[in-house]
Order: C-alpha cells, then structure tokens, then sequence
C-alpha cells in the first residue's frame, strides 16, 4: 500500500521558514473512494489489477527546523491499494 500526503502549509507560521517536515498526520475522514485498472507489471503475463484509490481528510503535524515550532494544518492523504482481480 501506498499513501501520499498532501498539505496546505508550506512554510513555518512563525518565522517564515520552507524548512520544515511532517512529524505525523492522523486520517480523518473518507472523502472519496475509486477504482481504476493498471497493468500488472510484476509478472511476465500481461493482466490487470485493480487499483484502489482512497482518499482521507486528515490533520497534519508540520514541525519547523528553524525554530522548532510545531502546529497542525489540514491535508488529504491518498491510499492505493492493488488487488488481485480474479
Ligand atoms: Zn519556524
């Protein structure tokens, strides 16, 4: 399984940094659910697999290198998932 994160802030509120990373995120809610096909490119037989696609609101945990501020801004994190479709 793979998640992507994606979130609002980009710099640090106090002191204006770029410099800062994410120290966690909790999933909040389901906003959307979809599934697509992607060619299977772990074998030597071309198929398909399903993809699942779900996407979470969540808040996340930015931390600041600069200064060591912390505080928590909105984001989405998007899950997929394959799955054997047989
Ligand atoms: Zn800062």
């Amino acid at each position: 399984m793979t998640e992507m994160l994606e979130y609002e802030d980009k710099e640090c509120p106090k002191c204006g940094s770029k410099n800062i990373e994410v120290v966690d995120y909790f999933k909040v809610e389901l906003l959307e659910e979809f599934e697509s096909r992607v060619p299977d490119t772990s074998g030597y037989v071309f198929r398909l697999k399903k993809k699942v696609t779900k996407v979470y609101s969540c808040e996340v945990l930015l931390g600041c290198l600069e200064c060591n501020h912390t505080w928590s801004c909105p984001g989405t994190v998007s899950e997929e998932e394959m799955e054997d479709d047989r």
